[in-house]
């Protein structure tokens, strides 16, 4: 049996601050599904300790970590109600009020990279593949390479490493190395040096046996100038020949609007005229003008310049993008969290605009999916999107996603075609505030005066399944065919010539289709 070790930072329900939770939640629970003897591990963060199991009723496993010449103590404990899953503590990194962003991440993650190794040795659980996902966790590569393989424990465990967002990239200074345990040789082009410091991404990208991202555009994206963000020329040369882009999936348990506790009415496919009552309940509650034929358009999102919010501060035929938008019988709805600029200019609007506009600055996922429930459209029109989920979860629901088509926005939603009654949603491609706009108009002229089109793009929207199925098929080929290389390379750096021969032209052939052979139709 498969066994693998998935490490995340952040994993649904315990700690979510964007998708990379929504995946490491729902990714494991279908490889558990499709047999794979999968265990998450991810750091015990303050917030979540006592909400989800008793660990009072614990004995946890304890050792120490070491960090240059610091010495810091772990315990881990577990829990497998949903999937097997180890919780790695210590207070003095993880009890904090957020996730990320404090001056010390180099060395809480670094601490959280050692001490899953570490654990190795303690947990009774050694993995063939350990799964790392962005920055935090790209230490693990290296050092599983180039620290750790000497012990048998660890010699024929392989890493796979996924980027979910290459402009994450956890750069630090040369300290950092002290902390990871790595020498001065370490800060080098070819290791792990970059921009003059040292990275944790590019730990995960130099070292990792297999790199995937999250979806097909986006691996091509990736190796351009534009949306490289600096690694473009290390994945075009070196990374390109071991990476895949695989699709991800959205948790269709737990987004189902069928069977979702936070919303107001249930509805499917065949009953989808009840979704209008989450709008009419929706307004309600938040004092919005209650009528079913006033489209809502939602936003659920970091604000940041990423996911397009500058977008909205350009100025369309002489008007501010928000005031020409408002010119629209449309209501609007927003939830997120993120740059203060950004934040200050929708609290305007939600002063200026009073019963037509509702702002949540919070993150909440609870409301989330009432507003995913109520809306009619969701804007989406970012910059660059790894895969997105908010357009999946939209769509899941009904709601007709409007989207700049980029990376995995690109892969997920379909322009719809008024002739073939075929598509999903809007797309536009110049990253422009006048595009946007014509965009969102083509939306509400279709749900103003074309209504049976804009149902038949809401019935296509939630006829797809969203699942994880099919993509972690591809997980599962892509962990087998990394274990059948490296066997190769085991056997080919023990032989002769003759054999190694052999090898070389199977490893080619295995590399040639590996990519082909994962994302093949299953
Ligand atoms: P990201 O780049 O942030 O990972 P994704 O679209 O891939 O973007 O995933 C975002 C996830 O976080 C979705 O599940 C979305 O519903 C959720 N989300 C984003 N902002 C909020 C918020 N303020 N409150 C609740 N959920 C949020």
């Amino acid at each position: 049996m498969l066994k693998c070790l998935f490490v995340s930072t952040e994993v649904a329900p315990y700690a979510k601050t964007g998708g990379l939770a929504d995946v490491a939640g729902a990714l494991p629970k279908e490889l558990l599904a499709q047999g794979v003897d999968i265990r998450v591990a991810m750091p015990y963060y303050g917030m979540m300790q006592g909400k989800y199991f008793d660990d009072s009723a614990q004995s946890p496993i304890n050792f120490d970590v070491f960090l240059g010449w610091k010495q810091h103590n772990v315990s881990i404990f577990y829990d497998d109600k949903i999937v097997p899953t180890y919780f790695y503590k210590n207070d003095h990194f993880y009890y904090r009020g957020g996730l990320y962003g404090y001056d010390d991440d180099y060395e809480r993650f670094a601490f959280f990279c050692k001490a899953v190794l570490d654990s190795i040795q303690y947990i009774d659980f050694i993995p063939d593949i350990i799964h790392c996902n962005d920055w935090q966790t790209g230490p693990i590569c290296v050092l599983l390479k180039d620290k750790y393989k000497w012990d048998k424990r660890y010699e024929n465990i392989r890493s796979v490493f996924t980027i979910h967002n290459m402009k994450f990239q956890g750069v630090f200074g040369d300290y950092a190395l002290n902390t990871l345990g790595l020498g001065g040789e370490y800060k080098s082009t070819d290791k792990i040096e970059f921009n003059g410091g040292i990275s944790y991404l590019k730990a995960g990208l130099v070292y990792a046996d297999f790199v995937t991202t999250v979806s097909p555009s986006y691996v091509e994206e990736l190796k351009t100038y534009e949306y490289g963000c600096g690694f473009d020329g290390l994945l075009r040369d070196t990374v390109s020949s071991r990476m895949v882009g695989i699709l991800n999936g959205i948790d269709t348990e737990k987004y189902n609007p069928a069977d979702d506790p936070y919303i107001y009415e249930a509805y499917d496919v065949d009953h989808i005229w009840n979704k209008e009552k989450n709008k009419l309940e929706f307004q309600k509650e938040f004092g919005l003008k209650q009528n079913s034929r006033t489209m809502m358009i939602g936003i659920i999102s970091r604000i940041t310049d990423q996911k397009g919010f500058d977008l909205m501060k350009q100025t369309i035929e002489g008007k501010w993008f928000m005031d020409k938008l408002m010119d629209l019988n449309v209501q609007f709805v927003l939830l997120g969290t993120g740059d203060y600029e950004y934040e200050n200019m929708f609290k305007h609007f939600n002063y200026v605009y009073g019963d037509r506009a509702r702002v949540f600055l919070d993150f909440n996922e609870a409301l989330a999916q009432k507003i995913y429930a109520a809306c009619d459209v969701f804007l989406m029109p970012s910059a660059f999107e790894p895969c997105g989920l908010g357009q999946l979860i939209a769509m899941r629901y009904g709601t007709v996603p409007i989207v700049r088509k980029t990376g995995g926005l690109k892969d997920t939603v379909i322009h719809y075609n008024y002739q073939t009654k075929q598509g999903t949603g809007f797309e536009f491609e110049d990253y422009s505030g006048y595009w946007l706009y014509q965009k969102i108009k083509e939306a509400y002229d279709c749900y103003n005066y074309d209504h049976e089109d804009f149902k038949q793009i809401m019935k296509n929207d939630m006829s797809q399944s969203y699942g994880w199925n099919v993509s972690a098929k591809k997980y599962i080929r892509l962990y087998e065919s990394v274990l059948a290389i490296s066997n190769l390379w085991n056997q080919a750096n023990l032989d002769v010539t003759n054999i190694w021969k052999e090898c070389a032209d199977e490893i080619y052939r295995v590399k040639v289709n590996l990519g082909k052979y994962i994302n093949n139709d299953m």
